[in-house]
């Protein structure tokens, strides 16, 4: 596993101009470009039924899995349990693969999954430098800012520049940690309890649980 530890850089970025713009999630596909993408997807997809290398009872089944049985909403339920059973949380410290698959999670590109703690004085988060790793069985396909060159290079320059853009701004007695996500190691983020969430039950509090927050690009909001 890589970690880098930030460079400091808590001059570089000057505050107080009103809501930061997020570059990264302007950077959407228009809808000429997911035109083509289509295009070239349907054109696929047909030239590999044609041939007999796959079957569209199988991708239907794929599209399925994805659209309905992965995605973050797994993740939030890891989460949850974690906040509520110290004996699963210190499990899933110790062997995230393993206390992920007592839930019923895991497989491609789950294989081996770590998950790293905030606590008031660090807080932790994802990146793949390199491509787009991702734990997909907790949260799914990874969005597409996060595929993208300006975060996988820049969050690991200027780690709190990048979150200031997502609206999170850290104090200085806050250890940013940057993971470097890689085909063999896909990280999760186990954000901090949110405060007013004591008295709820573990289904409340998955709700609170968002993609972000378990990629580590923002913190969960005190709960009103
Ligand atoms: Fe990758």
């Amino acid at each position: 596993m890589s970690e880098h530890h930030e460079h400091d850089h808590a001059g570089a970025h000057a505050h107080g101009h009103g809501a930061p713009r997020n570059p990264y999630l302007d950077k959407r596909r228009n809808g000429e470009e997911t035109a083509v993408l289509e295009a070239r997807v349907k054109a696929i997809e047909a030239m590999l039924v044609d041939k007999g290398l796959v079957s569209t009872a199988a991708l239907d089944r794929m599209v399925e899995i994805y659209e309905h049985d992965l995605g973050p909403m797994n993740g939030a339920r890891v989460v949850a349990k974690a906040w509520t059973d110290p004996a699963y949380k210190a499990r899933l410290l110790e062997d995230a693969t393993a206390a992920i698959r007592e839930l019923g999670f895991g497989g491609l590109q789950g294989e081996h999954l770590v998950v790293v703690e905030n606590t008031p004085t660090v807080h932790n988060v994802v990146v793949c430098t390199l491509c787009s790793c991702y734990p997909w069985p907790v949260l799914g396909l990874p969005p597409s800012w996060y595929k993208e060159a300006p975060y996988r290079s820049r969050v690991v320059i200027d780690p709190r520049g990048v979150l200031a853009e997502f609206g999170t701004t850290l104090g200085d007695e806050v250890e940013v940690r940057v993971w470097d996500s890689s085909a063999e190691m896909r990280y999760l983020v186990l954000p901090e309890r949110p405060a007013g969430s004591e008295g709820l039950a573990e289904d409340a509090l998955a709700a609170l649980v968002t993609r972000d927050a378990m990629i580590g690009v923002t913190r969960l909001p005190a709960v009103a």
